[in-house]
């Protein structure tokens, strides 16, 4: 099956109540076990890349200081690696562009393959935001390319209580946007926030979710609700890298309950990044506790020393620019590269085959509608 558009996994997860993970990926080896695990589950995948991190595949160790030149490569590599190791699925795969800064990343993203992207404007005043996210969606559309825009901030998300500095988003203003924008999804906040300190026992305010999806219903419009920042931060692969030589402290995610009560008030894609990063981060610790002599390896012992450098490091990114051949383009050319690569991929598999069961996604495959970005493009026109 080639790259399908993202909105009619977004549709089959509305309509079957289930929450379809949308998991950021940064290396080949991470595009082929997140594919294969959701093979085994038979998942429908969506895998996204987000607009800095395509810089890192485009072979920017640097990746803040990505250029569009360095995300076009990049985007061009991950398109490359997930049509490589989809092209046979029986499941439906999307490619979607996390955090799309602008016009431009958005082209990017099109031009190497993504059949989905988000376009960014939250830190802008209102109407740029609806202006910019109106004129990603006039882009992507005609290319039959779903569409992502964001209302409100994800911060300060300690305390739930609802204040009138509250950057939670409002569920009018979520109504005004998707209907001056036409965006297939919406990024929403709620409580959740990015990376691996979310704070503890964190409450989501679902009555958000609620009330935006009763608005939707009523004015009998489509959009998905998504919730960015929803990694689970499991403490037992917290524990290991600790105890594994790590030093992260203030740990802390998004419960399980928690996301599955959100699903079930109308959140429809679930975004997870920090616990793919937790879990590759503890089995590279982990190879090289279990096999010191790797630590001398000539291909990896720069893994090992940029690990034992970063202790409160848990971004892969960080450790495996020694081998950025292989981050980039999936070559192997070492026994000690295999072995390293084999550790990623289990760590991509536990944590996203874990978190496709919770999400209620395994066996939809067959639910979401076959449609090709040409299906598409027509229905967008009408
Ligand atoms: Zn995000």
């Amino acid at each position: 099956m080639t790259l399908v558009p993202l909105r009619p996994l977004l549709e089959a997860a509305d309509q079957y109540k289930y929450g379809q993970g949308a998991f950021n990926v940064n290396t080949v080896a991470q595009v082929k076990a997140a594919i294969e695990i959701h093979e085994i589950f038979r998942s429908p995948v969506l895998l996204q890349g987000a607009d800095l991190v395509n810089g890192f595949m485009g072979g920017r160790t640097d990746f803040l200081n990505s250029t569009i030149e360095d995300k076009r490569k990049g985007a061009k590599l991950l398109g490359d690696a997930v049509r490589k190791y989809g092209e046979n699925s029986p499941v439906p795969i999307a490619l979607h562009l996390d955090h799309g800064q602008d016009l431009d990343s958005v082209k990017a993203a099109i031009d190497g393959g993504f059949t989905s992207v988000m376009i960014d404007g939250s830190s802008l005043p209102y109407d740029d935001n609806v202006e910019l996210t109106r004129e990603a969606v006039k882009y992507a559309h005609q290319y039959g390319v779903t569409v992502e825009g964001e209302l409100g901030i994800l911060a300060g998300v300690e305390d739930a209580v609802f204040s009138e500095s509250s950057t939670y988003t409002n569920p009018l203003q979520a109504y005004d946007f998707i209907k001056k924008t036409g965006v297939d999804a919406l990024a929403i906040s709620y409580g959740t926030m990015h990376g691996p300190n979310k704070g503890k026992d964190v409450k989501l305010r679902r009555e958000i979710v609620t009330a935006i999806r009763e608005i939707l219903n009523h004015e009998n419009t489509f959009c998905a609700i998504v919730s960015h920042g929803s990694s689970t931060i499991p403490s037992y692969i917290v524990n290991d890298i600790n105890q594994l030589g790590g030093e992260v402290s203030n740990a802390g995610g998004i419960s399980i309950p928690e996301i599955q009560q959100a699903i079930a008030a109308g959140v429809n894609k679930i975004n997870v990044d920090s616990d793919i990063r937790l879990a590759v981060t503890r089995n590279l610790r982990e190879l090289f506790e279990d096999s010191p002599e790797l630590r001398a390896s000539q291909s990896i012992a720069g893994i090992y020393q940029l690990l034992s450098g970063n202790k409160n490091q848990v971004d892969p990114r960080a450790f495996l620019t020694p081998i950025m051949d292989t981050v980039m383009n999936g070559t192997i050319p070492t026994d000690d590269i295999r072995i390293a690569v084999d550790q990623i991929e289990k760590g991509v598999k536990e944590v996203v085959g874990k978190l496709i069961i919770n999400f209620g996604s395994v066996g939809k495959a067959s639910l979401v509608e076959q449609l090709t970005l040409e299906n598409m493009r027509v229905k967008y026109q009408k």
